[in-house]
């Protein structure tokens, strides 16, 4: 199937965000002032994965290896600039105030950056319009054709996998060491942004330092994921939100007791 689309700037998509940004754009749109989020999951790691397991073998390439009590376990850190409403820097004419320097995300939007996510546009905020057969071909048989987006996610996709050393780093700096159990929740750290600014900095400095000895927490809101946790050796803690003014955790499931 084709899908074709060109953005009528309607400005849907610059609200109510969390958007995924490199550690060089987390950087720059720290310096405007914004908030910058560290969105944290991780997932036991017992073995290497089969070569052919490719959901695995990418979840790879964009974690860094640490450990969780004796068990080894791969940790995956979005940096996202965060905002409730419009985004700062939409205008009021619904264009986009920094265009030039907009980060990759809002670039590649509604194109999905993770191979295995197919694009649905009824599932997207641009307008019928949009979608139009008489736009340019985004996508044909799930495949991005058009060759500005694909450079984008090809660009998106290799910032993933280098800046993941740099946020370990960045993390240890912060002394963020908590993150939700992968497909369960997100344990998410506001750090100030002078604090942000000077960890990510200093990770960058540092160089390839990777230490997979750095001991994690491995939070949920549900008792029993946290039993079965330490039933394989792993430090789980169980989210309350007065035990753990560090975070804040958000459950994709139901909290149990
Ligand atoms: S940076 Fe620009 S394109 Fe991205 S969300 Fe903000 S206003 Fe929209
Ligand atoms: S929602 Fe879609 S059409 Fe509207 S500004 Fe965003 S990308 Fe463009």
């Amino acid at each position: 199937m084709d899908i074709n689309f060109e953005c009528t700037m309607c400005g849907k998509c610059c609200h109510d965000l969390k958007l995924p940004l490199s550690v060089d754009e987390a950087l720059v749109w720290l310096a405007r002032g914004g908030d910058v989020q560290f969105l944290c999951d991780a997932v036991p790691w017992p073995e290497e994965p089969a070569a052919d397991n490719l959901q695995a073998q990418h979840k790879r390439r964009r974690s860094f290896a640490a450990s969780s009590g004796d068990m080894p376990v791969r940790v995956v850190v979005v940096l996202a600039a965060s905002f409730e409403g419009a985004c700062p820097h939409l205008q009021a004419n619904m264009s986009c105030g920094v265009y030039e320097q907009r980060p990759t995300v809002c670039r590649i939007y509604p194109a999905e950056i993770n191979p295995f996510i197919e694009l649905k546009p009824e599932q997207k905020e641009c307008p019928p319009e949009a979608w139009s057969a008489d736009k340019p071909l985004l996508m044909r048989a799930q495949q991005v054709v058009d060759a500005g987006t694909f450079a984008l996610i090809a660009k998106s996709r290799a910032a993933d996998v280098s800046d993941a050393g740099i946020k370990a780093r960045a993390c240890a700096n912060l002394e963020i060491d908590a993150a939700a159990l992968a497909n369960e929740g997100l344990v998410i750290y506001s750090p100030p942004v002078a604090l942000a600014i000077a960890a990510l900095e200093r990770a960058r400095e540092q160089g390839d330092e990777s230490d997979d000895t750095l001991q994690w927490k491995v939070v949920s809101n549900r008792r029993e994921t946290v039993d079965t946790l330490a039933s394989i050796g792993a430090t789980g803690v169980h989210y309350v939100k007065a035990d753990a003014p560090a975070f804040d955790y958000l459950g994709f499931f139901p909290a149990s007791a």
